[in-house]
């Protein structure tokens, strides 16, 4: 099963990947964790995406779509993915169709994640990773069982994304209404989109997506 989980900055994507990835299977990818590996290691692309990522702004659809077209090649796809942050696009959307047909893959669903703005700064803001298996938690919503120890891995590095200030969420929030939120239409009209609360608490919003993908 192929699927794509669409929301703002914030809405849980990535949480609820992580769960989807352990309960089915399915390889989550995320182009945003993709640019930050090419950021840190100096490629080509990440020297060009840098700047724009510090801005909250999104970086160009060739870079992106090239990232993922090579990305869904590799083996360990077959079973399935989870797109994360992509497309962000109605041109990257329309270019996910093209090169899914070419490859002969499906796109199975598309969650909405549905959130409300206001509480995306906070969730945003208190977020933090660890830095050996990069599980997420959240100053408030997902602390670790013991300070400053990863629950998952035992590892005691944290990090903080440099873009989780709330200046940035701003104008990340800002690029998710004008160029990422026509994709809810776009999908509506294929009938491949499900919608979901992702207000609710962790535990629910990952029981909701179960239930949708246990119809598909
Ligand atoms: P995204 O990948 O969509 O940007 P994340 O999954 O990284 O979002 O979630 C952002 C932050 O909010 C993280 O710190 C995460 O622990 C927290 N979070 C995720 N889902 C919820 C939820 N349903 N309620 C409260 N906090 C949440
Ligand atoms: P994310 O980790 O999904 O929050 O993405 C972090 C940043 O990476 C975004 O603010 C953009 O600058 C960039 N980015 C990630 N995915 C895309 C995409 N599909 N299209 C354009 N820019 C992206």
């Amino acid at each position: 099963m192929n699927l794509i989980l669409l929301g703002p900055p914030g809405a849980g994507k990535g949480t609820q990947a992580k769960r989807i990835e352990e309960a089915r299977g399915l390889v989550q990818l995320s182009t945003g964790d993709m640019l930050r590996a090419a950021v840190a290691a100096g490629t080509e692309v990440g020297n060009r995406a840098k700047a724009v990522m510090e801005a909250g702004e999104l970086v160009s659809d060739d870079i992106v779509i090239g990232i993922i077209s090579e990305r869904i090649d590799e083996p360990d796809c077959e079973n399935g993915f989870i797109l994360d942050g992509f497309p962000r696009t109605v041109a990257q959307a329309e270019a996910l169709d093209k090169l899914l047909a070419e490859k002969n893959k499906t796109l199975d669903v598309v969650i909405e994640m549905q959130v409300e703005d206001d509480p995306l700064v906070g969730r945003i803001t208190g977020r933090f990773t660890c830095a050996k298996c990069g599980e997420g938690y959240h100053d408030e919503f997902k602390k670790p069982a013991r300070d400053g120890i990863c629950d998952k891995c035992g590892g005691t590095q944290m990090t903080r994304r440099a873009d989780d200030n709330e200046e940035t969420v701003r104008s990340r929030l800002a690029a998710y209404h004008e160029q990422t939120a026509p994709l809810i239409d776009y999908y509506g009209k294929k009938g491949v989109l499900k919608s979901i609360d992702g207000m609710k608490a962790i535990d629910e919003v990952t029981s909701q997506i179960s239930t949708v993908l246990d119809a598909v």
